[in-house]
């Protein structure tokens, strides 16, 4: 599967009515999961604790699918964002 395959699918999952075209729960659910990721990590500083690498990787996927969710809820092309976000780091990676 592509990128651009992932985020056609994402968009044809629906989302609940929020009354702003989903942007506001899309929003929420990226703030959301990327806690999730979070919670997992800090878990993982308690004793005797290990990283739960298959439970991040779950997580990091909400976060995608939230992330290209919401990108397609504004009408914004997620390629469109991943190369302006590759753009911008390599230009400052140059300076
Ligand atoms: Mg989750």
């Amino acid at each position: 599967m592509t990128f651009d395959d992932y985020a056609r699918w994402a968009a044809s999952v629906p989302v609940p009515d929020d009354g702003h075209d989903g942007v506001l729960y899309l929003a929420l659910a990226l703030t959301g999961e990327a806690g999730e990721v979070c919670e997992v990590l800090k878990k993982s500083l308690r004793p005797g604790r290990s990283l739960d690498t298959e439970r991040v990787a779950d997580e990091l996927g909400d976060v995608l699918w939230s992330w290209v969710r919401l990108c397609r809820a504004l009408d914004i092309d997620p390629a469109d964002v991943l190369a302006q976000s590759r753009a911008k780091i390599d230009e400052k990676r140059a300076r």
